[in-house]
């Protein structure tokens, strides 16, 4: 079967949602699964915009090996020169320049004439060449661009050197059958377009960001551009899960494959929902947590009879899967080490030494340590900031008829141990008010969740926090089967990565 070129962009379209800064260990790490992931192409980043994405291309330009990496790049030798230091070391470098071809963005932004854009893009393109054998050019906002306009760009920067073509929805404004016309359009008048492969890129404003994304696949486009839970700048960009699983269940319809290997499709999820701290709805399609989850007696009736009267593609298929083994309090370090690389984490000898300990240390507590309570486990021990302080101690005394106190211990920068303590609202308040005792870094607490990460009273609770400094957003989170220890641990984070961020400054 011909196969269609999955590009994913969570480190770089996905990291611009709103609140979802990533760390450079968090894109390290969901970079290594989205290679395991087996997508064709991970975009690591816009590195002449921020040092943070220049050393995040960078880094997975050295490591990762098994599929392309690319970076997206402005129009200017100085952008250029810098995306392609980022990323020069990559076995398979992709080199992604952008312009806008619509006469919106033309005259409103860029306040330049479509000769001047034609001539800039060609430009643009023949200098990354000069780096790179492999480049990209995309017309931002191609969908509002006069068509015969859009396709002689298309040819101008074919001829010029594009490997790839790019036809962005920027705002998600087209509709599935103009945006298959239009790529019937692009493929029957731009000259060249049959040797160069022709990808887009759709963003969901309206929800047809993979409707357009299929729609466009069936017209001729051969790589989409995609995201992991569909994370993006606004409303998102197309979802990868769902482009892959289209493709997938409906074979007999589309006769077209990826190289996705699924069952890593739920653990990719959860780590990138994780890391950027915003959740998958629980109806989300493929895997928001009831995808799979049949409630009506008819329907429930149905599954037990036939699993196919009312299930078109199996929850084992996106990697949730009934495991093979169960730990608990017997468990030795063999069981542990098989378990996480049933997980899919490989972890060094020091990292594994410290979640082993964790492990047993909870399943002294908890009779079944299941999947969940592993990831998180294992994220708790690798969390990755660097700490400025650490969280050694917190006693709270609460409850109906007594004011909520707190006495919380830290680790400061020199080693010493400090300690305070305070009355709050609340014994999370009160925790909250005795760590800013001691850290005294002015913040606003913009969000606070709790959420269970397994089922039963002896379950870890996970909490997730947002505070904001100076117009910036920082996410703290913190696992433990004490949620009041949890919202401290959140609120270190938070404050670490606060810290961290300060100091780079
Ligand atoms: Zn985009």
């Amino acid at each position: 079967m011909e196969r269609v070129i999955i590009f994913d962009t969570t480190l770089r379209d996905g990291e611009q949602a709103a609140g979802g800064a990533l760390t450079l260990e968090e894109k390290h790490e969901i970079g290594h699964q989205l290679q395991r992931l087996g997508v064709d192409i991970i975009e690591a980043g816009f590195p002449h915009t921020s040092p943070g994405d220049f050393a995040a291309v960078q880094l997975l330009a050295r490591e990762l090996r098994d599929c392309q990496i690319a970076a997206l790049s402005g129009i200017k030798q100085e952008q250029i020169d810098s995306t392609w230091n980022a990323l020069k070391e990559a076995e398979a470098p992709l080199l992604h320049v952008v312009l806008s071809t619509s006469d919106i963005h033309l005259e409103h932004q860029l306040h330049i004439s479509r000769e001047q854009a034609l001539e800039l893009a060609v430009e643009a393109v023949r200098y990354a060449k000069r780096y790179c054998s492999a480049v990209e050019f995309s017309a931002m906002d191609a969908t509002r661009s006069d068509w015969d306009y859009l396709c002689q760009v298309l040819a101008a920067t074919i001829e010029a050197g594009a490997t790839v073509v790019n036809i962005p929805d920027t705002v998600g404004y087209v509709q599935p059958d103009e945006f298959g016309a239009l790529i019937e359009y692009v493929r029957n008048n731009v000259p060249g377009i049959e040797k160069v492969t022709l990808s887009v890129h759709c963003h969901d404003d309206l929800g047809q960001a993979v409707a357009n994304s299929l729609r466009a696949i069936q017209c001729g486009a051969r790589q989409v551009e995609c995201t992991i839970n569909g994370v993006g700048e606004r409303a998102g960009n197309a979802a990868l899960e769902e482009i892959v699983m289209a493709l997938k269940t409906r074979s007999d319809f589309f006769h077209l494959a990826t190289k996705v290997d699924t069952a890593q499709i739920y653990r990719t999820s959860r780590l990138v929902s994780h890391y950027m701290g915003m959740e998958v709805p629980p109806n989300k399609a493929i895997v928001g947590a009831n995808a799979f989850a049949h409630a009506s007696g008819l329907h429930q009736d149905g599954m037990l009879k036939e699993r196919t009267t009312y299930e078109i593609m199996t929850p084992k298929s996106i990697g949730v899967g009934e495991s093979r083994i169960v730990l608990g309090k017997t468990s030795g370090r063999h069981a542990f080490r098989q378990k996480l690389e049933e997980l899919g984490c490989t972890l060094s000898e020091e990292d594994f030494a410290r979640a082993f300990a964790a492990f047993k240390e909870l399943a002294d507590k908890k009779k079944e340590v299941t999947d969940p309570d592993l990831e998180a486990l294992v994220a708790e021990e690798l969390r990755t900031v660097s700490e400025t302080y650490h969280l050694e101690q917190v006693q709270v005394s609460c409850g109906d008829h007594t004011v909520s106190t707190a006495t919380v211990k830290l680790v400061a920068p020199d080693g010493q141990v400090i300690a305070d303590a305070a009355l709050g609202a609340g014994p999370v308040d009160a925790v909250y008010k005795a760590i800013n005792r001691l850290v005294q870094v002015p913040n606003t607490l913009t969000e606070f969740s709790v959420k269970s990460i397994t089922e039963g009273i002896d379950a870890i609770g996970e909490v997730t926090i947002k505070i904001e400094s100076e117009g910036r957003t920082y996410i703290g989170r913190g696992a433990s089967t004490d949620i009041l220890v949890a919202s401290a641990k959140a609120y270190m984070n938070a404050l670490n990565r606060l810290l961290a961020a300060k100091g780079k400054e």
